[in-house]
């Protein structure tokens, strides 16, 4: 417990990285989780991956499984490049995305998701969680007309939702949990990964979250997109 808690120092805002959209797993745990419903070649108990073609074939693989559950495919091209240094303060990973110009005016054209030396010191299941995490942020840009629009949007949509599906397809001990738990004075649209409480919120509902994660990114804002996950009875005026 003690070594998962001491990730929650590694989160990062969108606001606080200069290129956006990159960002780290925390740990988190879902309800439901379909582990065993994975593709992905890495299991539980295999040795961390080491090389870029083993990086890539798992991205790849994470990002088809991500496709069957929204229920499209991605956009973007997708590519993992190998950090031979630390790059983004101590991030395991993170993930850039940009326009067919290599700016943000457009939408989305690719998506590059960097692994950092730090990466290979964390467990299984954290690095395919983080990896699910950064994949998913690819889908979450198709989601805006562009990389702009999308490196502004909220974080308790963009890694809200981003560490719910990581938690989901790799469940496992979570102390990001307590965020969300114990901040009782944070409000959900101040929250970044620990809104994933908010979406476990969702799915104990009985609503179909992987359904509503697209609608709720391309809602317009906040206030929308918790009207889009929020039954009748419940939505913001
Ligand atoms: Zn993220």
């Amino acid at each position: 417990v003690s070594q998962r808690s001491a990730r929650a120092t590694r989160i990062h805002s969108l606001a606080q990285l200069p290129v956006a959209a990159a960002c780290v797993a925390l740990v988190l745990s879902a309800s439901g989780g379909t582990a065993s419903a994975r593709t992905a070649f890495l299991g539980t108990s295999d040795p961390v991956l080491t090389t870029q073609a083993q990086y890539q074939a798992e991205a790849q693989a994470d990002s088809s499984e991500i496709a069957g559950h929204l229920g499209h495919k991605l956009g973007p091209t997708l590519k993992v490049v190998m950090n031979t240094k630390q790059l983004e303060g101590d991030s395991p990973a993170y993930t850039f995305v940009s326009d067919s110009s290599g700016g943000t005016t457009g939408p989305t054209a690719s998506c590059e998701t960097h692994i950092n030396p730090t990466f290979t010191k964390e467990d299984s299941d954290y690095q395919k969680l983080a990896l699910i995490h950064e994949v998913f942020h690819c889908y979450e840009a198709m989601d805006y007309p562009t990389v702009a629009a999308f490196q502004s949007a909220p974080a308790w949509l963009i890694e809200g939702e981003a560490e719910w599906v990581g938690a989901t397809l790799v469940p496992t001990e979570l102390p990001v949990w307590n965020a969300y738990l114990t901040g009782l004075n944070t409000s959900l649209f101040a929250r970044t990964y620990d809104a994933i409480g908010f979406y476990a919120h969702m799915t104990n509902s009985g609503e179909n979250t992987w359904g509503l994660l697209d609608k709720m990114l391309k809602a317009g804002g906040s206030a929308a997109a918790y009207n889009v996950a929020a039954n009748k009875e419940v939505r913001l005026t």
